[in-house]
């Protein structure tokens, strides 16, 4: 049995907060593979002030090519319209069959947007997630962030540390050293002309000083 974790984020840019993120998650999880997937269009956020999808993936493939365990995806990028996590789980399934865990890997702050997601109560029966600490985001994982209206389905497992849904995949809680790195505030950085080093990976502060990307408002809706 594999173990993969699919990570998916808007990536605007990639920064360092999400790659310690899941290096941590990785070893918590003995995952054998980390899957980034940048989304599209996220059907969650304005498209004003996105940088064009396969500049994203371009930064991710350069942040995560030193490291064996993780790999970029442009599935999201591949589809037309808008990207729903439970279409890119769905794909995974298929791709990489039932012998292998997923788990789905998220932020606190994204968790608690998750009744907003397309199908978000079919996600549960899919894969595992495991929702991270955000730093600067004050609180921690607990029996209330889960769905109200899926309260019943759900079940605290002492043994696995996590809450287990009636379709046997679990919720887990995962406490992460906090960086509190934020894409947005490196795109403020990078407006008023500022550093972004130690932020982000080198190779992904050249990208973005090399193209000229982030430097006002009308250079990041481009493409
Ligand atoms: P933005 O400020 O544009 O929203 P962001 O830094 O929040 O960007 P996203 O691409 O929105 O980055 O985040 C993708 C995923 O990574 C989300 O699940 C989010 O909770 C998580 N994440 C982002 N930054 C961190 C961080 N510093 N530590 C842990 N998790 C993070
Ligand atoms: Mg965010």
């Amino acid at each position: 049995m594999k173990k993969i974790g699919l990570f998916g984020g808007t990536f605007n840019p990639i920064h360092l907060g999400h790659l310690r993120a899941a290096e941590e998650i990785s070893d918590i999880f003995a995952l054998d593979r980390m899957i980034f997937i940048p989304s599209s269009y996220p059907p969650h956020k304005k498209k004003e002030g996105i940088l064009a999808p396969h500049l994203r993936a371009e930064m991710v493939r350069l942040a995560v090519s030193d490291n064996p365990r993780f790999t970029l995806s442009e599935v999201e990028l591949d589809r037309p319209g808008k990207s729903y996590s439970i279409e890119t789980v769905e794909y995974f399934r298929r791709q990489l069959g039932p012998r292998t865990h997923l788990y789905f890997i998220v932020g606190l702050d994204a968790f608690l947007e998750i009744t907003g997601w397309k199908e978000y109560a079919s996600l549960f029966g899919l894969c595992h997630f495991v929702v991270m600490t955000r730093p600067g985001f004050e609180k921690k994982f607990s029996r209330e962030h889960l769905p109200v209206e899926l309260a019943d389905e759900f079940c605290y497992d002492t043994q696995k540390g996590g809450y287990a849904h009636t379709s046997g995949f679990l919720v887990y809680p995962a406490e992460i050293t906090g960086l509190d790195i934020s894409s947005t505030r490196i795109r403020e950085f990078l407006r008023k002309g500022n550093s972004i080093r130690y932020l982000v990976p080198p190779a992904v502060e050249a990208f973005i000083q090399t193209n000229h990307i982030y430097r006002n408002k009308d250079s990041e809706a481009t493409g």
